[in-house]
């Protein structure tokens, strides 16, 4: 069995990213610069916040934050959204989710310039994904591909299960890999909450993807002999034993899983750290795009 290690390979990409920021100061060219929005004061979503800043500067992108309060308006977060649109001076920027229950989530993400929509959530770019066409990526999707990619685990023609239908996992990360693409050209067989005899089709699965947000959700005797697991679940878990109050679990049964399998991802370690060098990727895709 061998640990897919997230962290080691989010900070290859990142000395890759740097490196190319790098070159580009040498060339006498600005940096890339990415904006977030934040709405409100969630803890999850202040931290994945910080996080994403902090990176952005570890690569030397210049990175802008604009927060809100929880009580503004849908309008004025569209007013935003169409300054930094309308900004040439920003390459990319996200507005962080989940958002209070009184803003459309659907209406803020078509707002935004889907040239500029680093999270690679606009319909344009979901669209294009699906057909196949050059575009913006989302994150996590992109992030559990180039974990199989580094980790030279073959995707061609295995059944890959994925568990959870979500838009910003699930469905996306299997319409990559049935993809007639070198990273795809999978089998893919998505279950959710209505799948029956998940514990069958997760036994015939060469790969399996958990997004479902249950700890210990994929339990060993799912997991047939030498399958690979990717977990993509994050749940927090009350810990008084921990600084911050709480400790971070993944969707598989981790202790009884690993053993069965040829490869696994850990939680914390293994898709988390992806998903933000994969929006540091997507920022500099789109900084191209916007310096043509
Ligand atoms: P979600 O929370 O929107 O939905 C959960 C999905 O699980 C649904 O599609 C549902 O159909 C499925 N599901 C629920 N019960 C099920 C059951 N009994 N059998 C089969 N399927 C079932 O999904 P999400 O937004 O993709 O989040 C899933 C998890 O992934 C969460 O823990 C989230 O925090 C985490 N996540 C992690 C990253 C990362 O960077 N690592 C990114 C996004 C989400």
């Amino acid at each position: 069995m061998q640990i897919i290690d997230g962290k080691y390979i989010s900070n290859q990409i990142k000395q890759e990213i740097a490196q190319e920021v790098s070159n580009l100061a040498m060339q006498g060219k600005r940096p890339p610069r990415l904006a977030v929005i934040i709405v409100g004061h969630n803890g999850g979503s202040e931290t994945y916040v910080a996080n994403k800043m902090k990176a952005c500067e570890q690569v030397g992108f210049v990175s802008t934050k604009i927060a809100f309060e929880e009580d503004v308006t849908e309008q004025q977060l569209l007013e935003q959204i169409q300054v930094l649109n309308e900004n040439p001076q920003i390459d990319g920027f996200i507005v962080q989710l989940p958002l209070p229950p009184h803003i459309d989530e659907h209406k803020v993400m078509e707002a935004i310039d889907y040239h500029k929509d680093v999270d690679g959530l606009h319909p344009v770019n979901i669209g294009k994904a699906v057909l196949g066409l050059p575009c913006i990526h989302s994150a996590t999707p992109s992030g559990i591909l180039e974990l199989l990619f580094r980790y030279g685990i073959e995707t061609k023609g295995k059944h890959v299960v994925v568990i959870g239908r979500s838009n910003i996992v699930g469905k996306p990360v299997a319409n990559l890999l049935i993809q007639k693409d070198f990273l795809g050209n999978a089998t893919v067989t998505i279950c959710h909450s209505y799948t029956q005899n998940l514990r069958e089709i997760c036994l015939s699965a060469d790969i399996i993807i958990v997004a479902v947000g249950h700890p210990h959700f994929l339990t060993a005797e799912m997991v047939r002999e030498g399958a690979v697991v990717i977990d993509v679940g994050i749940t927090r878990i009350a810990d008084a034993t921990k600084k911050n109050g709480y400790r971070v679990s993944g969707d598989v049964d981790f202790d009884n899983v690993a053993p069965k399998c040829s490869y696994i991802t850990p939680v914390p370690g293994g898709v988390g750290p992806m998903t933000i060098a994969m929006l540091l990727r997507n920022t500099l895709h789109a900084y191209k795009q916007n310096q043509k």
